[in-house]
């Protein structure tokens, strides 16, 4: 699929998409919904879906959560989550850039 009619720009985009599916897990195991990871990537550059949506790196990053916030229950974890979720879903907080 054609990533831009402007040739510069769709160079830009193949280096982004290079470069985070370099960060990517590698697995192609298809949970994010797209057939590869490379795929998956080229998702996210064209903004069709976000980082999150990387069942693999979720999993990970709850597991790092979990691992800096020992002395909290896994209820307390998620009623954060919902809490953030729902405060980026009414716009009263930013979503993180990272994702
Ligand atoms: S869920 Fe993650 S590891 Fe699996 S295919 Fe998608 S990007 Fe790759």
């Amino acid at each position: 699929m054609l990533l831009s009619d402007d040739r510069n720009e769709a160079m830009r985009m193949m280096a982004e998409i290079e470069s985070i599916a370099s960060d990517l897990p590698g697995l192609d195991c298809g949970s994010c919904g797209a057939p590869t990871c490379m795929a998956f990537a080229e998702d996210i550059v064209k903004n069709e879906t976000n980082a999150d949506e990387c069942t693999v790196i979720m999993r990970e990053m709850f597991h790092e959560y979990l691992e800096r916030h020992k002395d909290t229950t896994l209820a307390d974890a998620f009623r954060e989550f919902r809490g953030r979720s729902a405060k980026e879903k009414d716009g009263s907080s930013e979503p993180d850039a990272s994702k």
